[in-house]
């Protein structure tokens, strides 16, 4: 991507924006980014301007490919890549990227599950045991599941993975960022100061109250406990709930709910300088049909105008045509 994003960078597609009157951008968290106006419409709407004089069919699917000097395959993932039968490329194959983890954590003896906090968001780091795989970021709990940018990113980080795992899987969730001794020390200090309260009255920064008292649960705290009942061996299955909580991912979002595909023509098939098919001269690809994926953010969107921009680029200097 590295080529591509040189040609036509993120600041590039900004500037292009707000030349057809997108007015002005924010940056968010992880560095994504949105119109100023929060209105996906404005965005529509530049684009549909940009495509003024351009013929759009709708509701036509190619089935073949044409003959022709100069073609560009843009089909996008999953079912777009039907149209890459045939075709003189390695297809690495595609799995889905970008969705929210279905969670089932066996609430028993009158335990609510985790899906009883919906509607909740909170920093959290998730990770998969014995895979390595990581993520961080604000984690939104539905009532299938996790959803959010750390489910998202954890979904793209793992992708492969968890296909093969066929999307079940435990899932460790780490619901404060202090490390252990710093943890023990703020739960010390809490205790300390308050020994008659109750535990779920009174919580550590940083966790909202409805998921202290889950969480308190959780670990067989519920009910009417106080702090000066916290001895060692509670304090520590608490402070692992806090740090190291094991669910259970039990499938992914509904079928073609995912936003992304991860896998497709594989860069080793087309040349890097023009996304042009080794095999097949004058044959070029762009966006998602490639195999390049990322995580949520307008990175996608970001990869598939840049790699078209890099085709229409060498379009235009070898056949000597012009484009907006
Ligand atoms: C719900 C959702 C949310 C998303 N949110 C984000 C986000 O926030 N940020 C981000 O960066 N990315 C996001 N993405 C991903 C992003 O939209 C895609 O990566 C990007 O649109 C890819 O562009 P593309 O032009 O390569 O493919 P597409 O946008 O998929 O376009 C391909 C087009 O080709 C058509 N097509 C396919 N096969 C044929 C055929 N045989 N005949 C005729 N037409 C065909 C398809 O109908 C489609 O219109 C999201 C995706 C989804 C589904």
């Amino acid at each position: 991507m590295k080529r591509a994003l040189a040609e036509f960078s993120h600041e590039d597609t900004l500037r292009w924006f707000e030349s057809k009157g997108v007015k002005g951008f924010v940056t968010e968290d992880g560095g994504r980014i949105f119109p100023k106006s929060q209105d996906a419409m404005e965005v529509v709407g530049a684009l549909l301007r940009a495509l003024d004089g351009v013929r759009i069919i709708c509701n036509h699917k190619v089935t073949e490919l044409p003959e022709s000097d100069v073609l560009v395959l843009t089909a996008g993932g999953g079912p777009g890549m039907e149209i890459l039968k045939g075709l003189p490329v390695k297809i690495e194959p595609p799995v889905p990227s970008l969705f929210s983890f279905n969670i089932s954590d066996s609430p028993s003896g009158g335990r609510s599950s985790v899906t009883s906090l919906m509607g909740l968001s909170m920093e959290a780091a998730l990770s998969i045991p014995g895979s390595g795989l990581r993520a961080e970021g604000p984690l939104l709990i539905t009532d299938w599941g996790f959803s959010g940018p750390a489910a998202l990113r954890l979904s793209s980080y793992a992708a492969r993975y968890l296909a093969g795992q066929a999307y079940h899987c435990p899932l460790n969730v780490r619901w404060c960022s202090s490390d252990e001794s710093a943890l023990r020390a703020e739960l010390e200090a809490l205790k300390a100061s308050n020994p008659h309260k109750l535990l779920k009255s009174v919580h550590p920064d940083g966790i909202a109250s409805r998921l202290w008292e889950f969480l308190l649960e959780r670990t067989g705290l519920g009910g009417s406990r106080t702090w000066a009942e916290l001895g060692p061996k509670w304090m520590g299955r608490l402070v692992q709930t806090l740090l190291c909580d094991t669910y259970y991912i039990n499938g992914k979002t509904r079928f073609r709910d995912e936003f992304v595909t991860c896998g497709g023509v594989s860069l080793s098939s087309v040349k890097l300088s023009s996304l042009e098919c080794k095999e097949r001269p004058g044959l070029f690809f762009a966006g998602e049909i490639l195999d390049v994926d990322a995580v949520t953010g307008g990175f996608n969107l970001q990869a598939a105008w840049s790699t078209a921009h890099l085709v229409a680029k060498t379009i235009i200097s070898r056949y000597d045509t012009e484009i907006q």
